[in-house]
């Protein structure tokens, strides 16, 4: 079964997160939205009574190295709400700017709030990527009958993780978890996390995957 995880917005806590992944060898794709990133860290928005903050321009590629990149657009609007120019540059620029960046192929894409139509859809195919990740959870999740309608397995804090570990186990194919890393707002939150990624790190019937590689 392969392994994958999906990690969105591109804040602070992400720093800490990557760290924890290159401790177990666990692979994960990371969804920016490079329209905004300044310079430095900049504050975001408040997720209950913590303060959201993005990260700096000028650690991306060091909190980043090793992992996969996707487009998450370039500011993360409702993209169904856009014009076809504004669409174009939420999607396509972004996708320039992150392969600019990073320096790697940029072919994966999640729509912000998973949030879609068929022009939305169209615009993000005829960019250059090769799949679109939505928040639908479906099962099995692999191979999906569109790719730029990818679900999820389920979100990393779902209370039935394990249980839906086991059924893609059984399906024989794909297991995705997703999530915000502004999520984790305690240390028993982060222990938690940390147990999940060496239990399918320990796993010999797992193998951690980027999305990508998977189409
Ligand atoms: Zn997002």
């Amino acid at each position: 079964m392969k392994i994958v995880q999906s990690w969105d917005d591109g804040v602070v806590d992400d720093a800490r997160l990557s760290g924890l992944l290159r401790r177990f060898h666990a692979r994960a794709t990371f969804n920016l939205n490079p329209g905004l990133h300044q310079q430095r860290r900049s504050f975001g928005w408040r997720h209950g009574d913590k303060d959201v903050w993005r990260l700096g321009r000028d650690e991306l590629a060091t909190v980043y190295a090793g992992f996969e990149i996707a487009n998450h657009s370039l500011t993360h609007p409702n993209l169904p709400d856009l014009s076809t120019l504004e669409l174009e540059r939420e999607v396509r620029d972004s996708r320039h700017i992150l392969q600019d960046w990073f320096q790697q192929p940029v072919r994966g894409f999640c729509y912000p709030f998973g949030s879609y139509n068929p022009a939305v859809k169209e615009a993000v195919r005829a960019a250059g990527h090769v799949y679109a990740r939505t928040v639908a959870e479906c099962e099995p999740l692999f191979p999906p009958a569109d790719p730029f309608e990818f679900g999820v397995s389920c979100r990393f804090v779902d209370p039935a993780f394990w249980t839906r570990y086991e059924q893609a186990k059984t399906f024989g194919g794909v297991f995705l978890f997703w999530g915000h890393s502004y999520e984790l707002v305690n240390e028993a939150m982060w222990a938690d996390l940390e147990d999940k990624i060496a239990r399918i790190s320990a796993d010999p019937a797992a193998e951690w995957a980027s999305v990508e590689t998977l189409f």
